[in-house]
């Protein structure tokens, strides 16, 4: 028995990866383009079923970098933004991007040592 449902994990997963990679994430925005970093070309707007606002094909800029992003209203609440990346870039940001700051770290025995103090 547990053979066999092992089997159906490893058959999906392979179906998966043939599907290609796709992330989907809703933000409430008043605006449509929301800064990811990457540069986008606009190569598309369609009206949808169900949904008065259009939506929004973007291409990445890219040349070589075959990722899609698709952006979109939320029909339910257009205070929403959905977009959908489709693909994995095969470069860096083009924006720099500095995470060379040390994080701010307050060593555990000094806020100890202050919260003994007001007892
Ligand atoms: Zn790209």
């Amino acid at each position: 028995m547990m053979e066999t449902s092992s089997q159906k994990y490893k058959d999906q997963r392979k179906l998966k990866s043939d599907m290609g990679h796709r992330i989907a994430f809703r933000t409430k925005s008043e605006l449509e383009i929301l800064n990811d970093g990457f540069k986008w070309r606009k190569y598309g707007k369609k009206m949808v079923k169900n949904n008065p606002n259009p939506r929004s094909y973007y291409k990445c800029s890219s040349s070589g970098c075959n990722v899609k992003k698709r952006v979109e209203r939320d029909s339910q609440d257009p205070s929403y933004v959905i977009t959908t990346y489709d693909g994995i870039h095969n470069h860096e940001s083009p924006c720099v991007l500095y995470y060379n700051e040390p994080p701010l770290m307050i060593p555990r025995g000094w806020t100890l040592q202050a919260s003994n103090v007001s007892s």
